[in-house]
C-alpha cells in the first residue's frame, strides 16, 4: 500500500470524533461537536471536530488539521511516530520495510532504557557509584532531581554494561548501534562510556533516545561525551530535557535553552522548568524548530560570551537562516564570570530578572558591537555600523530590519536612509 493508502486506511477506522474524544469531552453542535480546546487555557469551548471533513479546529489558538496532527500535537511526536502509533491502533498494516525499522528502533530503544536503569542502580546501590553520588551531592543535586532526570553513573571499566545486555540477549551490533559499546581491538565490544554520570537523552515522548557522560574527576578523557548518531539520535534536532520541560514551556511561552545537563538540572530544581539543553554550543535550526513547536520565543542563555565570538554569531546567523527563526530568538545576558547553573543556585532572582530582559538576537548583537567599540571616534561609528549591517542582512522580515535600522541610525548618528542604501548594495 502507499502511504497515502495507508494515510486513508487508517483514518477511515479512527474516526476524529472518538480519538479526539479520547482527551477532549465533546458535545454535539449541530453537524459538529464542541469541546474546550487541549492546547490552550479556555472557559468557553472554541475547539470544534468535523467528522465529515475528518478534521478539527480551534478558534481561541488557530490549530487544526487532522487525527496525525492532533496526536502530534498533543503527544509532541513527528509525523512518523504518530503514523506508527495511529496504524498500530487501527491495526493497518505498515509496509514491510517500514515495519521492520520501527522494529528494529524499538529494540535500540530497549537496549538503551535498559542501559538506562543499569546506570541508574550502579549510582544508587554499589560500592563503584559511591564517588559519583558524592559529587552530585556536591553539586547541590537532590535525590528527587537525580531521580526525575534518572541520572546514573558508568563505572570505571572496560565492559559491565556490554557483558550485562549481552546476556540479556542483546547482540554487539545492537550495543554499537545504539551507542553504547564500541568495537574493541580484540574482538566483541567495550563500553562507550566508562567512569561518566549519565545524563539520559529523552525525545519529546519521553523515550530514551541517547545518553551524555560526565567524567568524574581525576580520571582522564575528554570531560562530556555523548552518544555518537544512531538510528535514534540526532544531536542536531534533540533538546535535553523537552520531555520535562514542554509543559512548562507551553505555559510560559517561552524556551530557555542553557549548554549543560547541569545547568538544565539545577533550573528545573529551582522551579524553572522551561529550561532545555542544546548538547553543545552551536544551537541548530532544527533545535530552534523543536523549541518553538511548543512556544513562539526561546531565549539563549550560555556562558560563553555568545556574542564576543564572531565565529559563534555568524555560525548561529547562518544556521538560523534569513526567515523567522532569527526574530523568535533571545539572548539571557549572564553576569560576567557565572553560568547558569550558578547563577540559579546562589540568586534565582537575579536569573528571573536575566531571563525577563533577554533582548533580541538581532538588538543584542548590535549592542555588543557599539559597547565593543569607541562611538565618540568615526571609525568606531564606521566599524560597529559595519558589523551591524552584516548581522541585518539576515533579517528576512522587511519591517523589522527597519526598526533595527533606526535603532542603528541613533547609535552612530548616521541618516536611516543611507544605512538602508549600504544594506542593500
Ligand atoms: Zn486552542
Amino acid at each position: 500500500m502507499t502511504s497515502s493508502g495507508i494515510v486513508a486506511d487508517i483514518k477511515s477506522k479512527l474516526p476524529v470524533v472518538e480519538l479526539v474524544g479520547e482527551t477532549v469531552a465533546l458535545k454535539r453542535a449541530g453537524s459538529a461537536y464542541k469541546g474546550l480546546c487541549p492546547f490552550h487555557a479556555e472557559k468557553t469551548p472554541s475547539f470544534i471536530v468535523n467528522p465529515d471533513r475528518e478534521s478539527w479546529h480551534c478558534f481561541g489558538c488557530g490549530k487544526g488539521g487532522d487525527v496525525f496532527t492532533f496526536v502530534m500535537e498533543r503527544d509532541g511526536l513527528e509525523f512518523r511516530e504518530a503514523l506508527t502509533r495511529l496504524a498500530e491502533k487501527a491495526g493497518v498494516e505498515l509496509s514491510a520495510q517500514s515495519a521492520r525499522e520501527d522494529r528494529r528502533r524499538a529494540r535500540l530503544r530497549e537496549a538503551l532504557e535498559a542501559a538506562v536503569s543499569w546506570y541508574r542502580e550502579v549510582l544508587l546501590r554499589t560500592p563503584q557509584g559511591e564517588r559519583a553520588r558524592t559529587y552530585l551531592q556536591e553539586r547541590g543535586f537532590s535525590e528527587e532531581t537525580l531521580d526525575r532526570f534518572s541520572i546514573g553513573y558508568a563505572p570505571n571499566a572496560w565492559e559491565p554494561l556490554s557483558k550485562r545486555l549481552g546476556s540479556r540477549g542483546f547482540s554487539d551490533e545492537e550495543l554499537v548501534s545504539a551507542g553504547l559499546a564500541g568495537p574493541s581491538n580484540r574482538g566483541g565490544v567495550i563500553d562507550k562510556f566508562r567512569g561518566r554520570v549519565i545524563f539520559p537523552i529523552r525525545d519529546q515522548a519521553g523515550k530514551a533516545i541517547g545518553l551524555g557522560g560526565r567524567i568524574l574527576p581525576g580520571l582522564e578523557g575528554p570531560k562530556y561525551l555523548n552518544s555518537p548518531a544512531t538510528p535514534l539520535f540526532d544531536k542536531s534536532r534533540t533538546l535535553f530535557a523537552i520531555d520535562l520541560a514542554k509543559a512548562s514551556i507551553r505555559k510560559t511561552k517561552l524556551s530557555v535553552i542553557v549548554e549543560g545537563y547541569t545547568d538544565v538540572m539545577a533550573a528545573h530544581q529551582a522551579g524553572f522548568t522551561n529550561v532545555v539543553a542544546s548538547l553543545g554550543t552551536a544551537l541548530t535550526g532544527g533545535q530552534v524548530e523543536l523549541a518553538t513547536r511548543y512556544a513562539d520565543a526561546v531565549a539563549l542563555a550560555y556562558d560563553v560570551d555568545l556574542a564576543g565570538e564572531a565565529a559563534t554569531q555568524r555560525g548561529l546567523l547562518e544556521e538560523l537562516g534569513p526567515d523567522a527563526a532569527v526574530s523568535k530568538v533571545r539572548v539571557i545576558r549572564i553576569p560576567a564570570g557565572k553560568d547558569p547553573d550558578e547563577l540559579i543556585r546562589t540568586d534565582p532572582d537575579a536569573w528571573r530578572r536575566a531571563v525577563e530582559e533577554a533582548k533580541p538576537v538581532i538588538e543584542y548583537f548590535i549592542d555588543r558591537a557599539a559597547a565593543e567599540s569607541d562611538l565618540s571616534t568615526i571609525s568606531g561609528r564606521r566599524d560597529v555600523a559595519g558589523r551591524a549591517l552584516a548581522v541585518l542582512k539576515r533579517v528576512g522580515d522587511r519591517v523589522e530590519q527597519d526598526l533595527y535600522l533606526q535603532h542603528l541610525a541613533r547609535l552612530v548618528n548616521v541618516d536611516e536612509r543611507t544605512l538602508r542604501e549600504a544594506l542593500e548594495r
